[in-house]
């Protein structure tokens, strides 16, 4: 009796060539993942985390995923963008009213040196 030939063809871990099973997350011999895109990082939960602390940098991960649909894609890669724009934005600001603040500062400190320069020279030192 011929038994059905279903098993599939022999899976090996790209990293340390052991066989594996298809069905395996995970390497049993060096634990390397053996499904790219699937693990907690790239689940949304792991995507909503990484966008908080990377920002934009976490878009690679977004893409990689083979968990989460195209239009959370999209919808993912819109707001990492925004929240990019939005921090060179702020910073540009910041630094603008640094800028600002300095020459204010320095605005200031010519006028007290002009102002005691001209106390010097009417004799009041
Ligand atoms: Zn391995």
């Amino acid at each position: 009796m011929n038994e059905p030939e279903i098993t599939q063809q022999p899976v090996f871990c790209k990293r340390c060539q052991a066989e594996v099973r298809a069905s395996d997350n995970y390497c049993h011999a060096c634990g390397k993942s053996l499904k790219p895109g699937h693990g907690f990082l790239f689940s949304h939960a792991g995507i909503i985390l990484m966008g908080l602390v990377l920002g934009p940098f976490a878009l690679p991960f977004v893409w990689i995923s083979k968990v989460i649909s195209p239009v959370a894609k999209i919808i993912y890669t819109l707001v990492f963008l925004l929240v990019g724009f939005y921090l060179v934005y702020s910073l540009v600001h910041i630094f603008t009213l640094m800028q600002q603040s300095m020459q204010l500062l320095i605005g200031n400190l010519n006028d007290l040196e002009n102002g005691l320069s001209s106390a010097q020279s009417l004799g009041m030192f």
